[in-house]
């Protein structure tokens, strides 16, 4: 936190005193607590997923549907204490695992808050929902801490990084994380009412007018992964925050290119996973209402 490299961009800033790109000071800052029912099947399951939305971000996508809290940074700022609350609540509540939504930034104080929470009885498998932009050495401290790797993997070519996101060598630093993240939790594991205990799914947000980049991303997944990988395909994308100033992404994807994703997905013989079904209308309902 002295010198703050927790993740690629590797500020070396002290996040006590001053910020660097995320924006996010020493202490923890959420959006917003649920129990969410939008996620694959096996993780928000019968009860909800327990998610936790941290506040800001260190990719900065000008398409994020959670910008209000992600890029506009509200959110309110809490004690490490508070976080192992917020944890042992979700677990009175029922919720089916503890879902932590853009951890990177706060990955330190993450490790702290599980370590005290499984002293203090949490058991529910620990998710970290993550944009796939990490460091390997930040991902090796979560080793024992993560059950459940959700990391995204969004641009196989990193020009899409730079223009969408504004990071370099996107792909290169994300599948070097994802690499990691299988290392430590292998193929998914479920319990007997088929909610994940164990493992990595792969999410990737299918972009319009981008349908090359997309089977680009399964290709790659299903080469230099595991033959039997979990991959979710999400085509929830609609325009949002700033996505009205870049032409090609400002409108949902078509169902023509829907249908030439799925067949691509028949074509690979990718055997495990989710693909969203296609829907008319914008997506919003996925998007939590933020309370601060
Ligand atoms: S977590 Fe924030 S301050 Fe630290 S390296 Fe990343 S962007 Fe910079």
């Amino acid at each position: 936190m002295e010198e703050c490299t927790i993740c690629p961009h590797k500020c070396k800033v002290d996040r006590k005193n001053t910020f660097g790109r995320c924006k996010a000071g020493e202490k923890v800052e959420i959006g917003g607590v649920s129990l969410h029912k939008f996620e694959e099947p096996c993780i928000s399951g019968k009860n909800g997923s327990g998610t936790v939305f941290f506040s800001k971000c260190n990719l900065n996508c000008v398409f994020c549907q959670n910008y209000e809290i992600s890029n506009l940074g509200k959110g309110r700022k809490i004690e490490t204490e508070e976080l192992v609350e917020i944890f042992l609540k979700q677990q009175e509540n029922k919720a089916e695992n503890i879902n932590l939504v853009s951890p990177t930034i706060y990955a330190n104080k993450i490790i702290e808050a599980v370590k005290l929470a499984r002293k203090e009885g949490l058991k529910l498998p620990i998710i970290y929902n993550t944009n796939g932009y990490e460091n390997v050495e930040t991902i090796k401290k979560l080793e024992g801490i993560v059950d459940v790797y959700l990391p995204d993997l969004k641009y196989y070519d990193n020009n899409l990084g730079l223009k969408y996101s504004k990071v370099n060598n996107y792909f290169e630093i994300a599948t070097n994380a994802i690499k990691e993240m299988y290392r430590q939790v292998g193929y998914p594991k479920f319990d007997q009412n088929g909610m994940i205990q164990k493992g990595l799914i792969i999410r990737h947000l299918v972009l319009p007018n981008n349908i090359e980049n997309t089977k680009n991303i399964l290709k790659w997944i299903k080469e230099n992964i595991d033959e039997k990988v979990y991959i979710s395909i999400m085509t929830q994308y609609f325009p949002t925050y700033k996505a009205n100033e870049y032409e090609e992404i400002n409108r949902k994807i078509t169902k023509e290119e829907y249908d030439i994703i799925e067949d691509y997905v028949y074509e690979l013989g990718i055997e495990n996973g989710y693909m969203q079904d296609y829907l008319e209308e914008d997506e919003d309902k996925y998007v939590p209402k933020w309370e601060y």
